[in-house]
């Protein structure tokens, strides 16, 4: 049976606050999602219960808080179908995930003639660490154009993914257009010409299945805090051998296994990519929020998605002052759409939202390439996740409208 949305609605306290005396409308989850009190109570366990350090102590709770710990990387692993714990390495965010790639595997592997491959849609997580690690290694660096319906041009993909290509980079699905990505094409493509292929999960992980191997890729990255979780914990998955063969990205304690004055050895996977005490309260609300995800139903929170967005394409393209970007009506999408009014300038108008409750994104969504290419300053983004519902898209349009009525 499906979820309920005021069932669901029910999970998260903070939906019932008033924003300037109007209920909260959160329309900005492509940026943060809420956290619903299944996941923010493990905190509450964790520190009345059972707060300690992992793989430390010899004493119960150090046992307890380690078993939890890492039950939560086999939970997170099985979420995104990985095969097993050594495969999902817990990072801050998908930032701090794609940046591990990059100084574990890139910085000291590639050099000049070598070539990586991302898209123009690239967040700036992605964009600006390729761009720094060409730059340092000399290796060439390769965008895939964006078409202008929204999609990547596969064709484009085809002529710069080379036997030079170490790494093709690309988002499962776009942070301003909402376009789900052909991954497995990709997958592919890099695969003829031998090199890995990083997904950027940041927006997928929380809106839809996942399946790293169904989908071909090497590395998945993707952060906690936009999928039910908490802020300060997000996942890398890679492949086994790939990551047995990366540098560690930080050293210090628990990712070694022997110390001398001469030289360390490092411990086995995933811990040898966390160095340090990791966020262990964090980590265990992770697999709290995937528990609570698999609970409503990947299947659900995809179909739900692509509902809202649906119908708020649907609302907003039957106004002749919107213009709205990406994919476009009838063309599956995740729960996003960001868009522009004529002659309101984005921030006025998220401001004018704010005055109504309504908490949107407006700016670049760290994508000013993406927009640059789109020849636009920026856009207002409206992001739905499984509490949110078409009622909340009228009042958005309410919102527009009366936005539109002031400067006229
Ligand atoms: N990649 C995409 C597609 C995103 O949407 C985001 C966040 O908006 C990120 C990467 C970066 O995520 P974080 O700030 O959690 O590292």
């Amino acid at each position: 049976m499906s979820p309920d949305v005021a069932a669901v609605r029910d999970d998260y306290p903070v939906l019932d606050r008033s924003v300037n005396g109007q209920p909260l409308t959160y329309l900005d989850n492509a940026a943060t999602t809420h956290t619903p009190r299944q996941v923010y109570e493990t905190f509450e366990s964790f520190y009345a219960g059972y707060n300690a350090n992992v793989h430390r102590g010899i004493h119960e709770l150090s046992h307890e808080a380690s078993v939890a710990y890492e039950a939560a990387h086999d939970r997170v692993a099985e979420f995104v179908g990985a095969d097993g714990r050594e495969e999902m390495v817990f990072t801050r965010n998908t930032t701090e995930s794609i940046n591990l790639v990059a100084h574990g595997l890139a910085l000291p592997e590639f050099g000049p003639g070598d070539a990586i491959v991302t898209t123009e849609m690239e967040h700036h997580a992605s964009l600006v660490t390729w761009q720094q690690v060409a730059k340092r290694t000399g290796a060439d660096l390769r965008f895939v154009r964006v078409t202008e319906d929204g999609n990547l041009d596969v064709e484009h993909a085809k002529s710069l993914i080379d036997a030079d290509t170490e790494l093709v980079s690309i988002p499962h699905v776009s942070n301003v257009l909402g376009t789900v990505n052909p991954v497995r094409t990709f997958a592919d493509l890099a695969d003829d010409a031998g090199a890995v292929l990083l997904v950027d999960g940041a927006q997928s992980a929380p809106t839809r299945p996942v399946d790293v191997d169904a989908m071909g890729a090497d590395f998945f990255a993707f952060s906690g805090h936009k999928m039910a979780g908490p802020t300060g914990i997000g996942g890398l998955y890679g492949r086994t051998g790939l990551l047995e063969e990366m540098e560690p990205f930080l050293y210090g304690g628990e990712m070694i296994r022997h110390v001398t004055f001469d030289r360390s050895t490092w411990n086995g996977l995933p811990w040898k990519f966390e160095a340090g005490t990791p966020p262990i309260a964090e980590g265990i609300a992770l697999g709290a929020a995937v528990d609570y995800l698999d609970d409503l139903g990947m299947d659900w929170v995809r179909d739900h998605e692509n509902r809202l967005a649906q119908y708020a394409l649907e609302r907003l393209s039957a106004r002749e002052d919107v213009t709205t970007y990406g994919p476009g009506l009838g063309e599956e999408r995740t729960g996003l759409v960001s868009f522009n009014v004529d002659g309101v300038h984005g921030h006025d108008l998220s401001s004018i939202l704010n005055d109504r409750g309504i908490a949107v994104r407006a700016g670049d969504h760290c994508t000013q390439p993406l927009h640059d290419r789109l020849e636009i300053p920026g856009s207002v983004r409206a992001s739905f996740y499984v509490y949110n519902t078409e009622a909340e898209i009228d009042r958005l349009l309410d919102a527009i409208e009366d936005a539109r009525a002031k400067r006229e």
